[in-house]
């Protein structure tokens, strides 16, 4: 058989391998995700790949719903003549299912936005990759809800999956695949792993002996501050900012961090590690979809949490939180000068109503900005923490929608809340599959994935570093 690596090679996002199985089967591809680059536009950097036809693809299995994992499926249905679209099975955990939903409607909405965008300023014509129709028709392809460690039949006789728990997002799993297709093989694909000690869903189980490992290591060099020390560092910053009478904005994902956020609010709130008071918007109405979906299936979250809920406490909610659905309701928090929250979308900055809170905001020296995701190099949070814009009176900037906007507010980054594992834990994932014969490293940028291979060989491992469209035979 072969494997494929049509994205998050030698990058975070994109995510889509595939494995070609050496059978008589006609159709004989398995996708592993089909995620989205996001390093850019939506839609030019997004086309399949040339020799990737979906007709040709017999399942997808999907490790979880984050727009980097999911983002390119809807392409697999979107061309208009019938017998050149993918007429497969998809595979996922039932939160899985309802989250990619949301995330693939939101980014339907974003490209319709770039279309337009494109269209006004270069007279470009362009069309989106899909339409909300397309990520209908996509929904339709997806089985009964796969549970955690239970095997299931992909391609009967040939491929099998075992889904388990990731730890990083709601739903979020690791995939065992044992194919037989002449030549019996055990690949395991870690999925995006997470961070031990994550609020309400367990830590990630560790995988089982495999022949061949896509891991990925996105914090490859380095280990994250334990999560206690990043929540006190996450309640001084609120309670600082409150006493200079500003705000705190966070720009935060929909999926999972915000619930996150929302918990740990929560918990300073009712340990009066904030005040009582503090007003909280939560600014997005993917995130407010999304945590209606986490409200939907308690029993992905970890016993602790399970125990809470049978208890009678809701997770995310309180007396003081808003949500702000319409554009009206986000406007109106500009008036809400001080002694609030605002958690809005998107977690990269690069779209959303955060630009709008940033273009009001960044400039006032009392308020303070918490970034709390991987920023990828050049992207707006990073070029923000690093502060590469100096005006010539010394006042550093940065441009949001064509303004210059000063950078007075303090800036903060907190790591310890990382949905992804740190080096330790993702050596010791790796040490778990005994002696494969080879891990392929992905979904990190270059000196993480240099470094982390580096502690990968220095302990034995044989390991490789696809590069974009690389396949192997294994
Ligand atoms: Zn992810």
């Amino acid at each position: 058989m072969e494997i494929g690596f049509y994205g998050a090679a030698q990058t975070v996002t994109g995510s889509l391998f595939v494995i070609t199985l050496n059978s008589s089967h006609s159709k004989k591809k398995i996708l592993i995700d089909s995620g989205l680059f996001q390093d850019g536009g939506i839609i030019k950097h997004n086309q399949l790949p040339g020799d990737l036809k979906p007709e040709e693809i017999e399942a997808v299995l999907l490790t979880h719903a984050h727009l980097d994992h999911t983002g390119r499926l809807p392409i697999l249905v979107a061309n208009p003549s019938k017998t050149k679209r993918f007429a497969g099975e998809i595979f996922a955990t039932a939160p899985t299912q309802d989250l990619t939903q949301i995330v693939l409607n939101d980014c339907s909405f974003l490209m319709e936005e770039e279309v337009e965008r494109r269209k006004k300023k270069y007279g470009e014509d362009i069309k989106p990759l899909y339409t909300e129709e397309h990520v209908a028709r996509i929904m339709r392809r997806f089985t009964q809800p796969v549970e955690y460690n239970k095997p299931v039949d992909i391609i009967p006789g040939v491929v099998r999956a075992t889904y388990f728990n990731a730890g990083h997002i709601l739903g979020a799993s690791s995939i065992r695949l044992e194919i037989d297709d002449g030549r019996a093989k055990v690949i395991t694909f870690s999925g995006d792993i997470g961070n031990d000690g994550k609020p309400f869903i367990d830590d990630p189980v560790f995988p089982q002996t495999s022949d061949f490992v896509v891991e990925e290591c996105t914090y490859g060099d380095r280990n994250h501050k334990p999560i206690d020390l990043s929540t006190a560092e996450f309640y001084s910053i609120i309670r600082e900012t409150f006493n200079r009478s500003g705000n705190v904005f966070i720009p935060a994902f929909a999926i999972e961090r915000t619930q996150e956020i929302l918990y740990f609010i929560k918990q300073g709130i009712k340990s009066n590690e904030i005040p009582k008071d503090t007003k909280v918007f939560l600014d997005s109405p993917m995130a407010i979809e999304a945590t209606s979906v986490f409200n939907r299936y308690p029993e992905f979250y970890s016993q602790k949490a399970q125990e809470l809920i049978r208890s009678g406490y809701s997770l995310f909610d309180f007396e003081t939180l808003q949500f702000s659905r319409t554009p009206a309701d986000s406007k109106a928090i500009n008036e809400v000068k001080g002694g609030a929250i605002i958690i809005a979308g998107s977690g990269m900055c690069n779209g959303g109503r955060i630009l709008h809170h940033m273009k009001h905001n960044l400039g006032r020296e009392e308020c303070s900005f918490i970034f709390l995701n991987y920023a990828p190099p050049g992207s707006l949070p990073r070029q923000i923490v690093e502060k590469k814009f100096r005006a010539g009176n010394g006042t550093e900037y940065i441009r949001i929608y064509g303004f210059d906007i000063p950078i007075r507010a303090q800036i903060h980054t907190i790591n310890g809340f990382s949905a992804h594992a740190g080096q330790r834990k993702l050596l010791e994932w790796a040490e778990h599959t005994e002696n494969p014969q080879k891990i392929f490293l992905a979904h990190g940028s270059e000196k993480p994935m240099q470094t982390f291979a580096g502690e990968l060989k220095a302990r034995g491992f044989n390991v490789e570093m696809p590069e974009q469209n690389q396949t192997f035979r294994i």
